[in-house]
Protein backbone atom coordinates (compact mmCIF):
# COMPACT_ATOMS: atom_id res chain seq x y z
CA UNK A 1 0.00 0.00 0.00
CA UNK A 2 1.18 3.59 -0.64
CA UNK A 3 -0.12 5.73 2.31
CA UNK A 4 -0.83 9.20 1.36
CA UNK A 5 -2.81 10.41 4.05
CA UNK A 6 0.09 11.99 6.50
CA UNK A 7 -2.95 14.39 7.98
CA UNK A 8 -4.66 11.66 9.48
CA UNK A 9 -1.75 9.90 10.69
CA UNK A 10 2.07 9.07 10.08
CA UNK A 11 3.95 5.89 9.79
CA UNK A 12 5.69 5.79 13.27
CA UNK A 13 9.50 6.31 13.12
CA UNK A 14 11.86 3.23 13.48
CA UNK A 15 13.75 5.41 16.09
CA UNK A 16 10.83 5.77 18.07
CA UNK A 17 9.77 2.53 18.48
CA UNK A 18 13.59 1.30 19.53
CA UNK A 19 13.21 4.29 22.16
CA UNK A 20 9.75 2.97 23.51
CA UNK A 21 10.19 -0.55 23.60
CA UNK A 22 12.39 -1.21 26.90
CA UNK A 23 9.05 0.89 28.50
CA UNK A 24 6.68 -1.79 26.87
CA UNK A 25 8.17 -4.70 28.44
CA UNK A 26 11.10 -4.71 31.07
CA UNK A 27 10.64 -1.10 32.34
CA UNK A 28 6.58 -1.08 33.58
CA UNK A 29 7.16 1.14 36.92
CA UNK A 30 4.90 3.67 37.90
CA UNK A 31 6.38 6.92 37.24
CA UNK A 32 5.19 8.44 39.83
CA UNK A 33 5.73 6.00 42.53
CA UNK A 34 9.20 6.40 44.45
CA UNK A 35 10.99 3.18 43.75
CA UNK A 36 14.44 3.21 41.96
CA UNK A 37 12.25 1.84 38.73
CA UNK A 38 9.63 4.75 39.26
CA UNK A 39 12.32 7.11 39.23
CA UNK A 40 14.27 6.21 36.54
CA UNK A 41 10.87 5.94 34.55
CA UNK A 42 9.81 9.79 36.08
CA UNK A 43 13.69 10.77 34.16
CA UNK A 44 12.52 9.34 31.79
CA UNK A 45 9.75 11.23 30.63
CA UNK A 46 11.33 14.35 32.39
CA UNK A 47 13.92 13.80 29.27
CA UNK A 48 10.94 13.09 26.78
CA UNK A 49 9.28 16.40 28.02
CA UNK A 50 12.56 18.34 27.40
CA UNK A 51 12.52 17.08 23.78
CA UNK A 52 9.07 18.33 23.55
CA UNK A 53 9.89 21.50 24.59
CA UNK A 54 12.85 21.94 22.58
CA UNK A 55 11.11 20.84 19.37
CA UNK A 56 8.91 23.67 20.20
CA UNK A 57 11.51 26.30 20.98
CA UNK A 58 9.67 28.55 22.97
CA UNK A 59 10.60 30.30 26.10
CA UNK A 60 8.77 31.35 29.18
CA UNK A 61 6.37 28.31 29.74
CA UNK A 62 5.85 24.56 29.77
CA UNK A 63 4.26 21.31 28.54
CA UNK A 64 1.99 19.01 30.34
CA UNK A 65 1.18 15.82 28.51
CA UNK A 66 -2.35 14.96 27.64
CA UNK A 67 -4.04 12.02 26.01
CA UNK A 68 -4.39 13.91 22.61
CA UNK A 69 -4.28 16.74 21.29
CA UNK A 70 -8.19 17.00 21.43
CA UNK A 71 -8.16 16.68 25.03
CA UNK A 72 -5.37 19.60 25.14
CA UNK A 73 -7.60 22.07 23.34
CA UNK A 74 -10.26 21.02 25.32
CA UNK A 75 -8.77 22.10 27.91
CA UNK A 76 -7.29 25.07 26.82
CA UNK A 77 -10.75 26.43 26.01
CA UNK A 78 -12.51 24.52 28.83
CA UNK A 79 -9.69 25.59 31.10
CA UNK A 80 -9.51 29.03 30.09
CA UNK A 81 -13.49 29.99 30.44
CA UNK A 82 -12.88 29.00 33.93
CA UNK A 83 -10.38 30.87 34.83
CA UNK A 84 -11.31 33.79 32.62
CA UNK A 85 -11.74 37.52 34.63
CA UNK A 86 -14.67 39.06 34.82
CA UNK A 87 -16.17 40.70 31.69
CA UNK A 88 -13.87 38.49 29.31
CA UNK A 89 -16.65 35.68 28.00
CA UNK A 90 -15.90 36.18 24.31
CA UNK A 91 -14.55 33.59 21.78
CA UNK A 92 -13.01 34.19 18.38
CA UNK A 93 -12.19 31.13 16.07
CA UNK A 94 -12.48 30.46 12.46
CA UNK A 95 -14.87 28.86 10.48
CA UNK A 96 -12.09 26.30 9.69
CA UNK A 97 -11.13 24.87 12.77
CA UNK A 98 -10.54 21.06 13.60
CA UNK A 99 -13.61 19.75 15.27
CA UNK A 100 -12.05 19.42 18.42
CA UNK A 101 -11.98 23.35 18.34
CA UNK A 102 -15.07 23.83 17.00
CA UNK A 103 -17.34 21.51 18.84
CA UNK A 104 -15.83 22.49 21.86
CA UNK A 105 -16.70 25.75 21.08
CA UNK A 106 -20.26 25.45 20.43
CA UNK A 107 -20.40 23.50 23.84
CA UNK A 108 -18.80 26.74 25.55
CA UNK A 109 -21.27 28.59 23.72
CA UNK A 110 -24.53 27.08 25.14
CA UNK A 111 -22.92 27.60 28.15
CA UNK A 112 -23.49 30.95 28.11
CA UNK A 113 -19.80 32.04 25.85
CA UNK A 114 -19.86 34.65 23.55
CA UNK A 115 -18.47 32.92 20.64
CA UNK A 116 -17.44 34.92 16.84
CA UNK A 117 -16.73 32.77 14.13
CA UNK A 118 -14.59 34.35 11.85
CA UNK A 119 -15.00 33.60 8.10
CA UNK A 120 -12.45 32.55 5.72
CA UNK A 121 -11.95 33.83 2.19
CA UNK A 122 -11.74 31.31 -1.25
CA UNK A 123 -8.06 30.66 -0.71
CA UNK A 124 -8.65 29.72 3.35
CA UNK A 125 -7.03 33.10 4.84
CA UNK A 126 -8.84 35.84 6.94
CA UNK A 127 -8.68 39.08 6.99
CA UNK A 128 -6.99 40.48 9.60
CA UNK A 129 -8.99 42.99 9.56
CA UNK A 130 -12.25 41.40 10.56
CA UNK A 131 -10.39 40.28 13.57
CA UNK A 132 -9.24 43.81 14.64
CA UNK A 133 -12.33 44.56 14.52
CA UNK A 134 -14.22 41.62 16.65
CA UNK A 135 -11.68 42.61 19.20
CA UNK A 136 -11.52 44.42 22.30
CA UNK A 137 -11.41 43.75 26.34
CA UNK A 138 -14.31 41.32 26.52
CA UNK A 139 -12.60 38.97 24.17
CA UNK A 140 -10.80 36.02 26.68
CA UNK A 141 -9.40 34.29 24.03
CA UNK A 142 -9.08 33.71 20.10
CA UNK A 143 -8.01 30.57 18.77
CA UNK A 144 -6.27 29.87 15.13
CA UNK A 145 -4.68 26.52 13.94
CA UNK A 146 -1.41 26.96 12.64
CA UNK A 147 -2.00 24.46 9.27
CA UNK A 148 -5.40 23.53 8.69
CA UNK A 149 -5.62 19.43 8.34
CA UNK A 150 -7.89 19.74 5.52
CA UNK A 151 -6.38 22.23 2.87
CA UNK A 152 -2.27 22.80 4.50
CA UNK A 153 -3.09 26.56 4.31
CA UNK A 154 -1.01 28.43 6.86
CA UNK A 155 -2.26 31.38 9.28
CA UNK A 156 -0.31 34.08 10.11
CA UNK A 157 0.10 33.14 13.93
CA UNK A 158 2.47 35.65 15.43
CA UNK A 159 0.47 38.51 13.88
CA UNK A 160 -2.66 37.03 15.38
CA UNK A 161 -1.32 36.38 18.63
CA UNK A 162 0.22 40.03 18.48
CA UNK A 163 -3.06 41.24 18.34
CA UNK A 164 -5.10 38.99 20.79
CA UNK A 165 -2.46 40.42 23.62
CA UNK A 166 -2.96 43.38 22.21
CA UNK A 167 -6.20 43.84 23.77
CA UNK A 168 -5.26 41.09 26.61
CA UNK A 169 -6.85 38.18 25.25
CA UNK A 170 -5.24 35.22 25.23
CA UNK A 171 -4.45 33.10 21.81
CA UNK A 172 -4.82 29.42 21.67
CA UNK A 173 -2.95 28.01 18.66
CA UNK A 174 -4.08 24.29 17.37
CA UNK A 175 -0.69 23.82 16.08
CA UNK A 176 -0.96 19.78 15.89
CA UNK A 177 -0.28 19.86 11.31
CA UNK A 178 2.53 21.93 11.80
CA UNK A 179 4.50 21.12 14.89
CA UNK A 180 7.78 19.11 13.50
CA UNK A 181 6.69 20.13 9.83
CA UNK A 182 7.18 23.98 10.04
CA UNK A 183 8.80 26.57 12.04
CA UNK A 184 6.99 27.26 15.57
CA UNK A 185 5.85 30.36 15.55
CA UNK A 186 6.39 32.77 18.40
CA UNK A 187 3.85 34.44 20.50
CA UNK A 188 0.86 32.04 21.66
CA UNK A 189 -0.07 31.58 25.38
CA UNK A 190 -1.19 28.24 24.36
CA UNK A 191 -0.14 25.33 22.22
CA UNK A 192 -1.57 21.68 21.14
CA UNK A 193 0.53 19.32 19.83
CA UNK A 194 -0.29 15.62 19.22
CA UNK A 195 2.56 12.93 18.99
CA UNK A 196 1.06 10.88 16.11
CA UNK A 197 1.18 13.42 13.42
CA UNK A 198 5.19 13.51 14.00
CA UNK A 199 5.99 10.03 13.56
CA UNK A 200 5.14 9.23 17.17
CA UNK A 201 2.56 7.05 18.65
CA UNK A 202 -1.11 7.54 19.27
CA UNK A 203 -2.75 8.30 22.55
CA UNK A 204 -0.63 11.09 23.63
CA UNK A 205 -0.77 14.79 22.84
CA UNK A 206 0.55 18.40 24.89
CA UNK A 207 -0.80 21.43 25.54
CA UNK A 208 2.50 23.77 26.16
CA UNK A 209 1.27 26.52 28.48
CA UNK A 210 2.93 30.38 28.54
CA UNK A 211 3.21 30.36 32.63
CA UNK A 212 1.22 32.11 34.04
CA UNK A 213 -1.73 31.46 31.27
CA UNK A 214 -2.09 27.85 32.67
CA UNK A 215 -5.62 27.37 32.51
CA UNK A 216 -7.93 25.41 35.04
CA UNK A 217 -7.54 21.67 35.38
CA UNK A 218 -10.13 19.77 33.05
CA UNK A 219 -8.87 15.96 35.03
CA UNK A 220 -8.79 16.12 38.01
CA UNK A 221 -7.19 13.06 40.74
CA UNK A 222 -3.40 12.45 41.92
CA UNK A 223 -2.25 15.20 40.99
CA UNK A 224 0.34 14.68 38.43
CA UNK A 225 1.71 17.12 35.74
CA UNK A 226 2.04 19.85 38.57
CA UNK A 227 -1.51 19.34 39.21
CA UNK A 228 -2.98 20.11 36.06
CA UNK A 229 -3.70 16.93 34.44
CA UNK A 230 -4.08 14.02 37.04
CA UNK A 231 -3.12 10.42 36.05
CA UNK A 232 -0.95 8.11 35.40
CA UNK A 233 1.74 9.55 32.53
CA UNK A 234 2.34 6.04 30.22
CA UNK A 235 6.56 6.67 29.99
CA UNK A 236 6.42 4.40 26.62
CA UNK A 237 4.28 7.02 25.45
CA UNK A 238 6.34 10.66 26.66
CA UNK A 239 9.61 8.94 25.59
CA UNK A 240 7.58 7.96 22.11
CA UNK A 241 6.75 11.50 22.09
CA UNK A 242 10.07 13.12 23.13
CA UNK A 243 11.80 10.84 20.20
CA UNK A 244 9.46 12.04 17.81
CA UNK A 245 9.75 14.97 18.60
CA UNK A 246 13.62 15.50 18.70
CA UNK A 247 13.68 14.04 15.25
CA UNK A 248 11.61 15.91 13.98
CA UNK A 249 13.79 19.16 15.08
CA UNK A 250 16.64 17.88 13.76
CA UNK A 251 14.73 16.70 10.39
CA UNK A 252 12.04 19.47 9.82
CA UNK A 253 14.04 21.43 7.20
CA UNK A 254 14.80 18.47 5.32
CA UNK A 255 11.55 16.89 5.67
CA UNK A 256 10.43 20.15 4.55
CA UNK A 257 12.37 20.45 1.23
CA UNK A 258 11.24 16.91 1.00
CA UNK A 259 7.76 17.57 0.71
CA UNK A 260 8.35 20.88 -1.25
CA UNK A 261 9.60 19.20 -3.90
CA UNK A 262 6.92 16.38 -4.28
CA UNK A 263 3.94 18.84 -4.09
CA UNK A 264 4.32 20.39 -7.67
CA UNK A 265 4.88 16.68 -8.68
CA UNK A 266 2.12 15.54 -7.50
CA UNK A 267 -0.01 17.81 -8.99
CA UNK A 268 1.74 17.69 -12.51
CA UNK A 269 1.29 13.80 -12.50
CA UNK A 270 -2.49 13.88 -12.09
CA UNK A 271 -2.25 16.17 -15.03
CA UNK A 272 -5.45 18.38 -16.56
CA UNK A 273 -8.30 19.24 -14.81
CA UNK A 274 -7.57 19.39 -11.04
CA UNK A 275 -7.93 22.84 -9.40
CA UNK A 276 -6.12 23.35 -6.02
CA UNK A 277 -8.35 23.97 -2.93
CA UNK A 278 -7.35 26.79 -0.78
CA UNK A 279 -4.04 29.23 -1.44
CA UNK A 280 -1.17 27.93 -2.98
CA UNK A 281 1.06 30.41 -1.49
CA UNK A 282 0.06 30.02 2.65
CA UNK A 283 0.42 26.63 2.75
CA UNK A 284 2.07 23.42 4.51
CA UNK A 285 3.29 21.58 0.42
CA UNK A 286 3.01 18.06 2.71
CA UNK A 287 -1.12 18.74 1.55
CA UNK A 288 -2.70 18.59 -2.05
CA UNK A 289 -6.15 18.92 -1.64
CA UNK A 290 -7.62 19.38 -5.44
CA UNK A 291 -10.89 18.69 -7.05
CA UNK A 292 -11.82 17.79 -10.47
CA UNK A 293 -15.32 18.50 -12.23
CA UNK A 294 -17.74 16.44 -12.13
CA UNK A 295 -15.56 13.32 -9.66
CA UNK A 296 -17.04 11.32 -7.42
CA UNK A 297 -14.15 11.43 -4.49
CA UNK A 298 -15.76 8.74 -2.32
CA UNK A 299 -16.64 6.31 -5.24
CA UNK A 300 -12.74 7.25 -6.12
CA UNK A 301 -11.66 6.09 -2.65
CA UNK A 302 -13.20 2.43 -3.26
CA UNK A 303 -11.52 2.29 -6.88
CA UNK A 304 -8.34 2.82 -6.09
CA UNK A 305 -7.90 0.63 -2.90
CA UNK A 306 -4.34 0.25 -2.78
CA UNK A 307 -3.51 3.87 -2.09
CA UNK A 308 -4.17 5.19 1.19
CA UNK A 309 -5.31 8.64 0.67
CA UNK A 310 -8.75 10.95 2.10
CA UNK A 311 -11.54 12.40 0.36
CA UNK A 312 -11.82 15.27 2.87
CA UNK A 313 -10.99 15.18 6.62
CA UNK A 314 -10.34 11.87 7.94
CA UNK A 315 -11.63 12.88 11.40
CA UNK A 316 -14.91 13.92 10.24
CA UNK A 317 -14.93 10.70 7.22
CA UNK A 318 -17.59 8.46 7.72
CA UNK A 319 -20.03 11.02 8.77
CA UNK A 320 -21.16 11.60 4.72
CA UNK A 321 -21.42 15.14 5.78
CA UNK A 322 -19.11 17.40 3.05
CA UNK A 323 -16.19 18.94 4.63
CA UNK A 324 -16.84 21.72 6.71
CA UNK A 325 -13.64 23.52 5.81
CA UNK A 326 -14.18 22.93 1.58
CA UNK A 327 -17.80 24.21 2.46
CA UNK A 328 -16.08 27.20 4.19
CA UNK A 329 -13.66 28.52 1.34
CA UNK A 330 -17.38 29.00 -0.88
CA UNK A 331 -17.37 25.49 -2.40
CA UNK A 332 -20.73 23.85 -3.63
CA UNK A 333 -21.84 20.14 -1.96
CA UNK A 334 -20.70 18.61 -5.15
CA UNK A 335 -17.43 20.57 -5.57
CA UNK A 336 -16.51 19.23 -2.11
CA UNK A 337 -17.24 16.21 -2.97
CA UNK A 338 -15.32 16.05 -5.80
CA UNK A 339 -12.01 16.85 -3.41
CA UNK A 340 -9.52 14.54 -2.44
CA UNK A 341 -6.50 15.28 -0.06
CA UNK A 342 -3.49 13.62 -0.85
CA UNK A 343 -0.71 14.03 2.32
CA UNK A 344 2.81 12.74 2.14
CA UNK A 345 5.81 13.69 3.97
CA UNK A 346 9.27 11.71 5.05
CA UNK A 347 8.87 8.56 3.81
CA UNK A 348 6.91 9.14 0.67
CA UNK A 349 9.43 8.40 -1.74
CA UNK A 350 8.83 10.00 -5.14
CA UNK A 351 8.16 6.65 -7.27
CA UNK A 352 5.53 5.89 -4.93
CA UNK A 353 3.74 9.05 -5.08
CA UNK A 354 3.80 9.29 -9.06
CA UNK A 355 2.59 5.92 -9.14
CA UNK A 356 -0.42 6.79 -6.94
CA UNK A 357 -1.08 9.93 -8.62
CA UNK A 358 -1.25 8.11 -11.99
CA UNK A 359 -3.63 6.00 -10.79
CA UNK A 360 -6.19 8.19 -9.20
CA UNK A 361 -5.98 10.35 -12.55
CA UNK A 362 -6.37 6.95 -14.63
CA UNK A 363 -9.54 6.26 -12.10
CA UNK A 364 -10.66 9.53 -12.32
CA UNK A 365 -10.78 9.42 -16.41
CA UNK A 366 -12.80 6.31 -15.92
CA UNK A 367 -15.06 8.08 -13.85
CA UNK A 368 -15.53 11.05 -16.38
CA UNK A 369 -16.19 8.44 -19.20
CA UNK A 370 -18.66 6.81 -17.18
CA UNK A 371 -20.37 9.80 -16.56
CA UNK A 372 -19.57 11.60 -19.96
N1 LIG B 1 -6.26 19.42 15.39
C1 LIG B 1 -5.91 19.12 14.13
C2 LIG B 1 -5.58 20.22 13.19
C3 LIG B 1 -5.87 17.79 13.72
O1 LIG B 1 -5.53 17.50 12.47
C4 LIG B 1 -6.20 16.77 14.65
C5 LIG B 1 -6.24 15.36 14.23
O2 LIG B 1 -6.50 15.03 13.10
C6 LIG B 1 -6.51 17.15 15.96
C7 LIG B 1 -6.54 18.47 16.30
C8 LIG B 1 -6.81 16.11 17.00
O3 LIG B 1 -5.61 15.45 17.35
P1 LIG B 1 -5.63 14.06 18.17
O4 LIG B 1 -5.79 12.99 17.16
O5 LIG B 1 -4.33 14.01 18.90
O6 LIG B 1 -6.79 14.16 19.11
Amino acid sequence: MIYLDYQATTPVAPEVVQAMAPWISDKFANPHSPSPWGREADAAIAVARKQVEGALGLAGGSVAFTGSATEALNWALKGSVEKAPPGRNRIITLTTEHAAVLDTCEWLAGCGIDLTLLPVGPDGLFDLELLARALDERVLLVAVMLVNNEIGVMQPIGEIARMARAVGALMLCDAVQGFGRVEMPQGPDLIAISAHKIHGPKGIGALWTRNGAEPEPLIHGGGQERGLRSGTLSPALCVGFGAAAKLSDERCNRDYDHVRQLWPLALHTLGEGWIVNGSVNHRYPGNLNVRRDGLDAARLLADVRDFAFSSGSACASGSGRPSHVLKALGLDYREARSSIRLGFGRYTSQDDLVAACRKIAEAADVQGRAYA
